[in-house]
């Protein structure tokens, strides 16, 4: 067994999901006794704990330049130990052990047991729902499954995490009682895919029931919605963000394209004709949401006439928020089995790029909409002049923010009203009324 020292630093890449594993894998190892830094840039610490992504080239390069810089430190006797862990680990378990001999521990999948075993800590039972937020404390993911039953031909998560595993709604409840007693007044819905919600179980779509309850909790005050999938999608819930006031009139719908070829080849499930009936179902209900969305060009076979299709349908439907990814071939994935990755880094890039310089013009029109309009604001940071905050329609970390002043001094977390005075495509910016 390892003789600990007593300060960890627990460094997490990826995504949102590795932050709530993190989070409370903090929680424990504090009740443990020990000092617990969640901190990329702390040095002074003996142990660290990385938890890694491993889902696409970029993020597996990121996680393996972090634990090199660990290796380092290692070797130069400022750190004791180095424990890896998440997709990262999971995905290449054994050629990260023949190769970084220096690391003490590779675990795979996140398991909390597991961790504490290697820092001689049990799992303390009174804290089993709570976390150290790696956020100001005003806004928290919610983790409600993990897994995926989809087949996305380009995706390497459902190999990584394996099948859909739903949540026990009773757990998530307690959890977010928790975080809100903690402060919490901004839940962020997250999974793989949080419209498969529950058919795993009985092969009932639960999201809808699950995101009311979690609405009845009385100081939380905003509940976001990251992560649907247009197929098999429970369609109550748009009457429940709809009319609902704490669900925020945000839509977070990954689509990856719209070309009926493309989709197919991706095995995304929805055809174009199913995806337009959605998102205008969507719109008719919710005339004043926020659409977020993301899109792979590059995939094999995908054609100018795929690309721009994919190019006129951004254009007609107007995302207020739209990511881009080049596709990246996954050795495992569908994809990679089947397809040759037969279009260049360079027309992948420029494609991409097209897209990009699209929806710069289309978030700035869209963003002078919302002048002079006054919209509920939520604080999240001021940097000696100015406040940051959030409205419904901007989630963290992805999206753009409501930058303004106030003739009073606001602190992170309250709600406050702002009248927008002027934008650009990312940012919106205003006075406090
Ligand atoms: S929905 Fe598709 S892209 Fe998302 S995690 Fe599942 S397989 Fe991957």
């Amino acid at each position: 067994m390892l003789k600990v020292a007593k300060k960890i630093n627990i460094i997490t890449l990826g995504c949102s999901k590795n932050v709530v594993d993190s989070e409370q894998f903090a929680v424990q190892a504090s009740m443990a006794g020990f000092e617990v830094v969640h901190n990329l840039d702390e040095i002074d610490f003996n142990i660290a704990i990385v938890n890694t992504c491993g889902f696409i080239n970029d993020a597996k390069e990121e996680s393996i330049n972090m634990i090199f810089q660990l290796v380092n430190l290692k070797n130069s006797g400022k750190l004791e130990k180095i424990i890896v862990f998440g997709c990262l680990a999971q995905r290449y378990m054994n050629e990260l052990k023949a190769e970084i001999p220096e690391v003490d521990v590779f675990c795979g999948n996140y398991d909390v047991s597991e961790l504490l075993n290697l820092i001689e800590a049990d799992f303390d039972k009174k804290h089993k729902y709570d976390r150290i937020l790696d956020s100001p404390g005003h806004y928290a993911y919610l983790k409600i499954a993990e897994g995926c039953n989809r087949q996305c031909g380009f995706c390497a998560i459902p190999l990584i995490k394996g099948n859909y595993v739903s949540r026990a709604k009773s757990d998530i409840l307690e959890e977010a009682q928790v975080l809100a007693s903690k402060g919490v007044k901004e839940l962020i819905i997250i999974a793989q895919d949080i419209s498969y919600y529950g058919y795993d179980i009985d092969k009932q779509l639960h999201l809808p029931e699950l995101i009311e309850e979690l609405s009845k909790i009385k100081d939380i005050k905003w509940i976001r919605l990251h992560y649907l999938f247009p197929f098999l999608f429970p369609e109550s819930l748009l009457d429940i963000i709809a009319n609902n006031p704490k669900v925020c009139n945000y839509i977070d719908i990954p689509l990856q394209h719209i070309s009926d070829n493309i989709l197919k080849k991706m095995k995304r499930g929805a055809t174009k004709k199913q995806t337009l009936e959605l998102l205008s179902k969507m719109r008719q209900k919710l005339p004043d949401a926020t659409f977020r969305t993301t899109m792979l060009v590059g995939y094999p076979t995908e054609t100018e006439e795929d690309f721009n299709e994919l190019l006129e349908f951004i254009s007609e439907f107007k995302f207020d928020k739209l990511g881009v990814f080049t596709y990246s071939e996954e050795e495992g994935t569908s994809a990679a089995k089947k397809y040759t990755d037969n279009i260049s880094e360079e027309v992948k890039n420029h494609r991409a790029d097209i897209l990009m310089e699209r929806q710069r013009e289309i978030s700035l029109s869209l963003n002078s909409l919302k002048l002079n309009q006054t919209l509920r604001v939520i604080v999240d940071d001021f940097d000696g002049d100015m406040y940051h905050g959030r409205s419904q329609y901007d989630s963290v970390e992805v999206d753009g923010e409501v930058v303004f002043t106030s003739d009073v001094d606001l602190v992170a977390g309250e709600f406050c009203d702002v009248i927008i005075t002027s934008y650009d495509e990312y940012d919106l910016f205003g006075e406090k009324k």
